[in-house]
């Protein structure tokens, strides 16, 4: 009898879902360009290569407009790709090729290294440190007074974008953003085990990731900024990121990130959800 990997039945379902999930959320969101192109902005981005894959073309359109973007990176992308036992490429090694990779990624998006910054968080563990991150936020934000801040969205199912969604949404609510408007962009949003529960078998967790998902795709508005004429520069920023896009040479057993989970990032527009505060401090989408 033929062995046969279940997940390879459940996969292209889940995948499909994913696209019904973009063009539900796609199909309503009202075209912000224009408006989003301007303004002064801190991107938070969990781990160094999300500023890329949920930024880009916003990075790209404010810096064609002059505006300041500066991009904070809260982890140090230290657990990435390999383990150690096959790549030999570990800890200090890993945390500086990255650090590379997304000052290579932010000069092709037109941000130069000054406006960067590494928190240097561990990689995977931000939950344990939200107190360092909360600080460390409130200082970059007294320093900058960016008056837009876009952070990974709470929806995004990794442990490290859930924390730091979390933290700037608290802060958000207790009004210590100077002021500025938040925005989430998702990322992880586009892989289905966002939305699939832990622990189900294949069936019952495809189906209760369906209808979490469609539950979302419901109530979630987003908003949209167009890629016209800027997805392939968008597409060379990513390839900057090269320890996490499979092409790291000589290290054997090297993965990137899955070309099916990557289409969300290059289609015709990138998505948005304004984070508005309600008048009684709590924040809604
Ligand atoms: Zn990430």
């Amino acid at each position: 009898m033929a062995f046969v990997d279940l997940s390879m039945i459940w996969q292209p379902l889940e995948q499909a879902a994913m696209r019904r999930l973009w063009r539900r959320l796609a199909r309503r969101a009202e075209n912000r360009t224009q408006e989003m192109s301007h303004g002064d902005c801190l991107i938070l981005a969990p781990h160094p290569d999300d500023e890329t894959l949920g930024c880009g073309g916003l990075i790209m359109r404010k810096r064609e407009a002059g505006q300041r973007v500066h991009v904070a990176v809260a982890t140090d992308g230290g657990a990435t790709g390999a383990t150690g036992a096959v790549s030999g490429m570990l800890g200090d090694d890993m945390i500086k090729l990255r650090e590379g990779e997304t000052i290579a990624a932010c000069a092709l998006l037109g941000v130069s290294a000054s406006h960067i910054r590494f928190l240097g968080f561990p990689d995977g563990a931000l939950s344990a440190q939200s107190v360092g991150l909360e600080a460390q936020i409130v200082a970059l934000v007294q320093e900058l007074s960016p008056s837009e801040i876009f952070v990974c969205a709470l929806h995004d199912g990794h442990r490290d974008h859930v924390d730091l969604a979390r933290v700037v949404r608290q802060l958000h609510t207790a009004d210590r953003l100077g002021g500025a408007t938040l925005w989430e962009y998702p990322v992880w949003f586009w892989d289905f085990r966002s939305w699939r529960p832990e622990g189900l078998s294949n069936k019952a967790g495809f189906v209760a990731g369906l209808r979490n998902s469609s539950r979302s795709a419901r109530h979630l508005k987003a908003v949209a900024l167009d890629l016209d004429g800027i997805v392939q520069r968008k597409r060379k920023a990513l390839a900057c990121h090269r320890s996490q896009t499979g092409a790291l040479e000589g290290e054997l057993g090297w993965s990137g990130l899955p070309a099916s989970f990557l289409e969300f990032f290059f289609r015709d527009r990138e998505l948005y959800f304004e984070i508005a505060r309600t008048r009684d401090g709590a924040t809604k989408r």
